[in-house]
């Protein structure tokens, strides 16, 4: 039985989807691996990667064989049943970093506010019930549930939707001084994210992280890495913080961690884990067999030297291109980031216009994505091909030659 198709544009989309986005004037119906056609057959080259979650590009084979295989096996129990995928899910990424415990969700926001949550419950049980300060960061970014927008460092995200939670202090981003001037004994937390996303593309430096490590300890604060986005390979590490030397008490990921299924993590150790029991926190999607299967299996390609060892090849010549596009066109200030995460800052003169970028760059046949009004954002394929990149930055140098 095949029902009828109903015919949908973009069109549609303005008559029957909240107002919260502002997509772009195409719309995508078949990807593979680093290429996407849309409704009228026109191919793209996907420099966006679904905002870095498709880090093995488009129905890879192996991540589709696992939907397929588990779909016809297992897809949902609820936790009031564990199951086979997310036991050995969570085991792989207990042997993959420094955690010893895993709690399984749906997205980002959900995976940071049980690592919010747990932080101050820790607190709350370990220490004192006033103990419940968490210090973030101006433009950092969490997710959109009331708790996590509001630890996340632009107000007008959380402006206009009632009372927030309270006892949230932002300070600047790489600004160890400040955080010093708020830290207390009354702080449960810190949350950063190792290279702020959302917030423009920037690495926190070295100095700070370790810095922020030392105060959580020195405070008995719990240290949060938001590794949402720079998780998962993003960076050229499994995650992010293998950079700096510096383990964290939570971390949250998400974005690739199913490679575009959705399915969130929250690691943390043993000893903080040790203050939950069953009833304190949950969710009935949340670790589900079909989106661990899938996950498993994105981890176990992703965790290898061949991929991870590829990423920065890949930023090389992602950068290179960049720097050929700015000799000849003068329109960047700076190339940052880490990894397969680029951030290409907009100088001055072309301030504002990021968004007339991705408009051009779709015209073109290239997606990529801004990170603020000033700086183009690339999050590709961890896997994406060399010839790929080389013609989606011919495509993208088009698009800038229109614009500038
Ligand atoms: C995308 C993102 C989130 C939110 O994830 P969702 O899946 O959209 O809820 C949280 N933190 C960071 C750093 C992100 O990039």
């Amino acid at each position: 039985m095949t029902a009828e198709k109903m015919t949908v544009t973009r069109a549609t989309f303005d008559k029957v989807i909240l107002p919260v986005y502002a997509p772009a004037q195409f719309v995508p119906v078949k990807g593979k691996g680093s290429r996407v056609w849309d409704q009228q057959g026109k191919e793209y080259i996907d420099f966006s990667g679904g905002i870095a979650v498709t880090a093995l590009g488009h129905c890879h084979p192996a991540l589709v064989e696992t939907l397929k295989t588990q779909g016809e096996t297992l897809w949902h129990t609820s936790n009031v049943f564990t199951n086979e995928p997310a036991l050995r899910l969570a085991s792989k990424l207990i042997a993959a970093t420094f955690a010893k415990r895993v709690f399984f969700a749906n997205s980002g926001a959900e995976a940071n506010e049980a690592a919010f949550k747990l932080a101050r419950y820790y607190a709350a049980h370990r220490h004192s019930p006033y103990k419940s300060k968490i210090i973030a960061f101006h433009n950092g970014f969490h997710g959109r549930t009331l708790f996590t927008v509001s630890v996340g460092g632009q107000p007008k995200y959380s402006d206009g939707f009632g009372p927030k939670p309270a006892d949230i202090v932002h300070v600047p981003f790489n600004d160890l001084a400040a955080v010093k001037a708020v830290i207390d004994d009354h702080t449960c937390a810190i949350v950063v994210e190792p290279i702020q996303g959302e917030g423009g593309v920037m690495p926190a430096t070295p100095e700070f992280i370790q810095g922020l490590r030392e105060l959580c300890d020195q405070y008995k604060a719990l240290l949060v890495f938001d590794e949402v986005q720079t998780g998962m390979g993003r960076s050229g590490k499994l995650f992010a913080y293998e950079h700096y030397g510096v383990a964290p008490d939570i971390l949250t990921t998400a974005k690739a961690l199913g490679g575009g299924f959705p399915v969130s993590a929250m690691l943390t150790t043993d000893e903080i884990a040790s203050v939950m029991a069953p009833g304190a926190h949950g969710t009935t999607y949340g670790g589900n067999p079909l989106a661990c299967a899938i996950a498993e299996t994105a981890l176990d390609i992703i965790n290898t030297e061949e991929v991870l060892d590829g990423v920065e090849a890949r930023r090389q010549q992602f950068v290179t291109a960049l720097q050929a596009i700015d000799a000849k066109f003068d329109i960047f200030s700076e190339i940052r980031g880490k990894g397969l995460l680029i951030g290409a800052v907009l100088k001055p003169q072309h301030a504002g216009k990021a968004r007339d970028l991705l408009n051009a760059a779709a015209a073109q046949g290239v997606m990529i994505l801004n990170a603020g009004t000033d700086v183009i954002r690339f999050a590709p394929s961890l896997v994406i091909e060399s010839t790929d990149i080389e013609e989606g930055m011919a495509r993208f140098a088009r698009a800038v030659e229109s614009v500038v």
